[in-house]
């Protein structure tokens, strides 16, 4: 992301300078056919000019940003008066719309003919940028985009009663078909300030490295499929070591095998176990068989390079033994939430259902969640605790990188049935009341034994 400063110093907001405690950040998108900022920067700053000024524009064809005020003044970008007191404490930044769209009545609009992807690429450029500018807003100003009312829309602000009745940028993402959500971007806004490749609560990046073990992935197989055969746990290492290979998270691999394959139960499913395809390649509907492979070594490579192929524009380090790697649009799901084509922003991915990667992700947090020693979990008596502040966060999984539950423990007393290991504590532990899903957690730091 490049940021040109531009002040407007001839618009009447930047002379009347005053400034703001900021509170949060309001994404726009300008409601007009104009890709470029400097369009905006010429007409704003001018002394006349006194209906609108805004801290930002994001050019929608470079996709740069200008900013056209310090961050810390206050701007007038989202409407006067009491309905526009979102002006009072957040930043406002504005999205260049494409060329190719005209405005019909209010915020409908027509595509031209023939250039819905060079509409939806302006967006897109447009909506990555904003991603890192707002990343780099919440470090700055020490925000978490996940809070409640700290990243919003125009349209979202006026729901909430701070903003004028806009219904922007939501209305552009709709209309020209792409999955893009206010909550998507404050997920991926949180991702990008943790420049993480796993977790904190944002979108889960298909590359890096494994989080989970091969214990744990082992012991997960054996709790939901105790007949699991042996040739299958021994397998298990090569999702790790595969995965190495190409870059590519071995256990997000592991996690959809065990969704594919019914954790190698193959019930339900069309492929065998002797086809060595863990992933239901090739199985484009009920009753094909899919691919076979001569190893199970080939078959999670493949599975692996697929992967690649969704994630990442890299080239492959090991020969292509992916038989359908070339069908596949490269780079087209960084994330394994992209992976299913129905959240996808477009429309691609690995598989049709609703939730694909959702549930990718359910099976890899009950994975992380297992104590890598087996029989622990039998040995370890549950106690009480007590808890002193109102609002110990409870998250989904052991650690500060699991999403919160959006509940707090209260002040009381609390039983722990297991402990872990995990980030932002010395250690975890899961509350009783949560025994079924497994996805209460606490920091035992702020819990004292009673
Ligand atoms: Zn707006």
């Amino acid at each position: 992301m490049r940021i040109v400063e531009s002040f407007l110093i001839r618009n009447p907001c930047y002379a009347a300078g005053r400034k703001i405690t900021v509170k949060g950040l309001m994404l726009h998108s300008v409601g007009c056919p104009q890709p470029r900022a400097s369009a905006f920067l010429r007409s704003w700053n001018r002394e006349s000019y006194k209906k609108a000024c805004v801290h930002g524009f994001i050019d929608a064809l470079d996709g740069r940003v200008y900013q056209t005020l310090p961050w810390d003044y206050r701007g007038w970008h989202c409407g006067s008066g009491k309905n526009g007191s979102g002006n009072d404490s957040y930043i406002g930044v504005e999205m260049c719309e494409p060329s190719c769209i005209s405005y019909v009545g209010g915020a409908a609009f027509r595509v031209a003919d023939g250039k819905l992807d060079e509409a939806r690429d302006c967006v897109k450029r447009a909506y990555q940028a904003a991603v890192e500018l707002f990343a780099m807003l919440c470090k700055e100003f020490g925000l978490d985009s996940l809070a409640d009312g700290v990243v919003i829309s125009h349209a979202e602000g006026h729901k909430s009663g701070i903003a004028s009745n806009h219904g922007d940028p939501e209305h552009l993402w709709r209309q020209l078909g792409l999955a893009y959500t206010m909550d998507g971007f404050r997920k991926e806004v949180r991702a990008a300030v943790g420049g993480v490749s796993a977790g904190m609560g944002g979108y889960t990046r298909v590359m890096g490295k494994a989080v989970a073990s091969v214990g744990q992935m082992r012991a997960y197989l054996k709790e939901k499929n105790p007949e699991v055969a042996q040739s299958v746990l021994d397998m298990v290492p090569l999702y790790i070591s595969e995965g190495e290979a190409e870059g590519v998270r071995g256990d997000v691999a592991f996690a959809q095998s065990c969704l594919e394959t019914g954790n190698f139960t193959f019930t339900g499913s069309a492929v065998t176990v002797g086809q060595n395809n863990f992933c239901g390649m090739g199985v484009a509907s009920n009753g094909v068989k899919g691919n076979s492979f001569d190893t199970p070594q080939l078959g999670i490579r493949a599975q692996v390079q697929h992967l690649k192929a969704y994630a990442s524009k890299g080239e492959l380090e090991n020969a292509c033994v992916d038989p359908r790697f070339r069908y596949v649009v490269r780079g087209c799901a960084e994330y394994v939430e992209w992976l299913g084509q129905k959240e996808n922003p477009d429309r691609k991915g690995w598989a049709a259902g609703k939730g694909y990667g959702g549930k990718i992700l359910g099976i890899l947090d009950r994975i992380s969640g297992i104590t890598d020693a087996v029989g622990h979990k039998e040995e370890f008596k549950p106690y009480r605790v007590r808890v002193s502040i109102p609002d110990l966060n409870i998250r989904r999984g052991p650690g500060t990188n699991h999403v919160e539950s959006g509940r707090y423990t209260g002040v009381g007393i609390f039983t722990v049935i297991e402990e872990a290991d995990g980030v932002g504590a010395s250690r975890w532990g899961l509350l009783k009341a949560y025994r079924e899903q497994r996805d209460g957690w606490i920091s035992l730091d702020y819990a004292e034994k009673v």
